[in-house]
């Protein structure tokens, strides 16, 4: 039996683990859904009969409940030599993924203010891991990080400066994990090294981001102080005038109405009021349904104003990326939000659009486009086993 890489991405009641091989080969994927209620179960990989967790299973029994199903397949038989953890808030203090020891744990529970939903149940899978593997080196990787190299001109809010300076409010963007992975693809594809890549990236899945990459880092992305901001999402609202709050309130509306309604109201499931699922909403367009149209065309038009605007921070272009479920699968949302950006001179194939998985070099723009357009599937979990594979073998006691 090989050594392991556990990758751990624990929800506010769901945990997803992820076991790869010492060579990064993912071997096996288990999630727990329903945790702290009295239906939690679990499934591995896509086997559909659900294993049973004990009724209102907390995280740290349902890591230890799949770890045990790992080691009765035979896919674990000792403890792993690197845990990874995704974290999503890691404020101005983690610029890089970090392994974890006291003084880690005590700035990802600073950061917490920022990321009240995501940070504490993240250091819960984190507890979690490490009473169970107490001798394993444990890596956090956050998914703000990538971000830590924009520019102050592209994370400064225009607010009273004591906001940003006693409050820390400011941009932080998100999806890091995933933007920084498709670079390094993208600089693989366009065969460059990823120090000389430029590129736009776009992360479309039940969360939306955009990043513009210059030479290989993070210069500005669509995400702000919370993944709220930016592109319109599954049930985020994405951008909306800052007035709204101020009129929503003289309706009577409390401000966590309000937050609930923007993050899980909002987006393709408000505008459409049928579903945040981008394939459903496709079907229903398809069908006359014009809800669910408009949710399409406000998705891509959106989408188009962000890369747009992302070209004011790139010097030169390599190329410009579609991923995540809906950027990977949808030929016709990529398709729709390039029409929206002839005045730059994008232009697709639609042979290569609408057949791109055959062809292994991500490329799908026509002949006449002005830049390379491509589509690479996204691998946070890669990423993850990846760093806190390296930070073990760099630690002396591992
Ligand atoms: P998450 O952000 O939760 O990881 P994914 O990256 O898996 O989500 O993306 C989920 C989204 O991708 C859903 O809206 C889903 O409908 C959409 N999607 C997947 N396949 C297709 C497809 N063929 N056409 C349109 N949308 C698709």
């Amino acid at each position: 039996m090989e050594d392991t890489v556990l990758v751990v991405n624990c929800g506010s009641s769901s945990l997803k683990l992820a076991l790869f091989d010492n060579r990064l080969q993912k071997q096996a994927s288990a999630l727990a859904e329903r945790l702290g209620q009295d239906d939690a179960f679990a499934r591995l990989g896509h086997e559909d009969t659900p294993l049973t967790l004990p009724p209102g299973a907390s995280h740290s029994q349902a890591l230890e409940s799949l770890v045990e199903v790992f080691r009765e397949r035979g896919l674990m038989s000792s403890a792993p030599v690197a845990v990874g953890h995704r974290v999503v808030h890691g404020g101005e203090t983690f610029r890089e993924a970090a392994l974890i020891d006291d003084s880690v744990i005590n700035a990802i529970e600073n950061c917490a203010a920022l990321a009240p939903l995501h940070n504490p149940v993240n250091l819960s899978g984190i507890r979690a891991t490490l009473s169970q593997f107490p001798d394993v080196p444990q890596t956090a990787v956050f998914d703000t990080a990538f971000h830590q190299t924009l520019p102050k001109r592209a994370y400064l809010y225009a607010v009273p400066e004591a906001w940003y300076q006693d409050w820390g409010v400011r941009r932080y963007g998100f999806h890091g994990t995933s933007h920084a992975y498709i670079v390094l693809e993208a600089a693989r594809l366009l065969d460059k090294t990823p120090a000389t890549t430029s590129i736009i990236s776009a992360h479309l899945g039940n969360g939306c981001s955009v990043t513009a990459i210059r030479d290989g880092i993070s210069v500005d992305t669509s995400m702000g102080l919370t993944p709220l901001e930016g592109l319109v999402m599954g049930t985020r609202s994405g951008d909306v005038d800052p007035g709204l709050f101020d009129f929503l309130a003289s309706k009577g509306m409390a401000a966590d109405e309000v937050h609930r309604s923007l993050n899980q109201r909002g987006g393709l499931l408000g505008l459409s009021g049928q579903t945040n699922d981008m394939r459903t909403l496709c079907e229903l367009a398809d069908h006359g349904h014009e809800p669910s149209r408009n949710a399409i065309d406000v998705f891509c038009f959106r989408l188009a104003r962000y890369i747009g605007a992302m070209m004011a921070s790139v010097k030169e272009l390599d190329g410009l990326v579609f991923t995540g479920g809906i950027g990977e699968n949808s030929a016709r949302i990529r398709q729709q939000t390039i029409d929206n950006l002839e005045i730059f001179g994008y232009k697709l194939s639609t042979d290569l659009n609408n057949h791109h998985g055959e062809y292994s070099d991500g490329r799908i723009e026509s002949a006449e486009s002005r830049y390379p357009v491509l589509v690479i599937p996204t691998n946070e979990e890669l990423m993850i086993a990846r760093e806190a594979l390296q930070l073990a073998e760099n630690t002396p006691n591992a």
